[in-house]
């Protein structure tokens, strides 16, 4: 059964799976939605004894309907290898009284390696299907994970150029270093001196921006986007709640059929979206936990109904998080509001002009399963060092944000359910802040000192991905103003 990918924008505009992948924005910045979530039609107890690389391909043949089955075994394959240090792809643990789901087993150890290392097969895939002549350019504004993540997915892939765009003082060292330590030969990373806000919304802005399209166009280039706003990120990321689900099911955890919450620290609302998504297709949820840090956006829509953006951006410990516009919300909007796209548009026109809208109380009805919350910092060191002295394990600070608010709705709830929660990034990434929670007479050391440090305690390798920057060198020092990111691409691109 095939169907349609749809904007949010405007309901006469439909793409493929592999158009919309390709596309990666719709037009006038609407995104596209898929038109139904097919029902995963299979027993769990079949799914759970599948492998990661089985039930991706479940789940995705049936969200990506015009690619044949070739296509996509093809994809997974090359994706979900031995980029990956365990070949369970995404494992879960138990602590804290909840299954922590290990989302940062990939190349550059944080979430974003489960959507992103299979998004260049995608896209060149859809290309190829599509009789597409131009060469790609992966435009991507990343508050630091993505970019890294996208740069080591696109690198040297033949047919694609990518450009990442960073906050130049709003990302941990370690993910500085890796980004601008990048060595492919298709590849651009510029700093700015903004937030990821302002590089996110430079990012759309060329999106939009026809005239630089069609002058793309007459070079031989095409624009599509790496970013969460891209369906192909947001359907391998479905993949393992599915996944997760059904090994709870395996070891005898949950029933089949049991319902499980999901608490998920959240940014730019693509990968609580993604469970979302995954619960239409079938894997049972109770409640979306959606863990928020300072910058608290989505738990005072998520307990007012308004969403408001007019606030103080908030420099944290865990800036993967640090967004005060979150992209995919949009997609969760258009379907409270049946699928409209008028009504959609209204309320994204009112954020655009005067920075926040409010829902009409029927919407705020559909959104019963979402519980928000959050935690500042304090919170988060307490959380690191709690889970610390109970066993021993080390979490980074974005999943702690989530433990954090894990711990507050239970104790608000009593809730007993089996709980997941997406574990999105190594320790490793975040050493400077992890090790600093653990003990504050570490302030002094150097980043790889502490790297050093972390090991002995958690003993944990320290992943291929922190040892290869060690020494590298930079490659990429360029700083702009947001206002000069179209200038620089094109320079990139040597086509000014
Ligand atoms: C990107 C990211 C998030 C936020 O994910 P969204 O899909 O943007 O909500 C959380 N934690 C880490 C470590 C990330 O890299």
């Amino acid at each position: 059964m095939s169907f349609l990918y749809r904007s949010t924008r405007n309901a006469e505009e439909t793409a493929t799976a592999s158009e919309a992948i390709l596309k990666g924005l719709a037009e006038n910045g609407g995104l596209f939605v898929p038109d139904e979530i097919p029902a995963l039609d299979i027993p769990f107890e079949e799914l759970a004894e599948m492998d990661y690389k089985e039930v991706a391909y479940e789940v995705m043949s049936r969200m990506l309907t015009d690619f044949t089955e070739e296509e996509l075994r093809f994809c997974i394959e090359g994706a979900y290898d031995s980029k990956f240090d365990t070949e369970l792809i995404a494992p879960l643990k138990y602590h804290h009284g909840a299954f922590i789901l290990e989302l940062f087993h990939g190349k550059t150890i944080a979430f974003k390696d489960m959507a992103l290392s299979i998004l260049p097969y995608l896209m060149t895939t859809a290309a190829k299907k599509n009789n597409l002549n131009k060469e790609i350019v992966i435009l991507t504004a990343t508050s630091g994970d993505t970019g890294k993540a996208a740069l080591a997915g696109f690198a040297d892939v033949p047919g694609t150029h990518i450009a990442v765009f960073y906050p130049k003082n709003g990302v941990s060292p370690i993910q500085e270093k890796q980004m601008v330590t990048e060595k492919g030969k298709n590849t651009f990373v510029a700093g700015i001196t903004g937030n990821f806000d302002d590089a996110q919304t430079g990012v759309k802005k060329m999106f939009s921006d026809k005239e630089l399209a069609a002058y793309l166009d007459e070079k031989g280039y095409i624009f599509s986007s790496a970013n969460s706003i891209n369906i192909g990120r947001l359907v391998p990321q479905m993949v393992y709640y599915v996944y997760a689900y059904t090994r709870l099911v395996k070891a005898g955890t949950v029933a089949p059929g049991d319902s499980i919450n999901i608490v998920v620290p959240t940014g730019n609302f693509g990968n609580i979206l993604a469970a979302y998504y995954a619960s239409l297709m079938g894997i049972p949820v109770r409640k979306f936990i959606c863990a928020s840090n300072d910058n608290k956006v989505l738990y005072d829509f998520f307990t007012t109904g308004t969403y408001d953006r007019n606030r103080d951006f908030i420099l944290t410990t865990s800036p993967s998080m640090d967004i005060l516009i979150s992209s995919n919300l949009e997609r969760l909007i258009y379907r409270i509001a049946g699928n409209d796209a008028e009504k959609n548009s209204e309320l994204m026109k009112s954020l655009t002009e005067t920075g926040s809208y409010e829902i009409t109380d029927e919407m705020k009805k559909n959104l019963y399963q979402f519980y928000g919350n959050y935690a500042d910092t304090d919170e988060v060191a307490e959380i690191i060092r709690t889970l610390y002295a109970e066993d021993g394990y080390i979490i980074d600070t974005h999943t702690a944000v989530a433990v954090s608010v894990y711990d507050k709705y239970k104790k608000e709830t009593e809730d007993n359910t089996p709980t997941v929660i997406a574990s999105t990034a190594s320790p490793y990434k975040f050493t400077r802040s992890v090790m600093t929670a653990i003990d504050s007479s570490l302030e002094s050391k150097g980043d790889f000192e502490l790297v050093d440090e972390l090991e002995k305690l958690s003993a944990v390798r320290i992943p291929k991905a922190v040892e290869e920057i060690r020494t590298a060198p930079v490659v990429h020092d360029t700083v702009c103003d947001k206002e000069e990111m179209e200038a620089v691409v094109k320079k990139f691109l040597e086509i000014q």
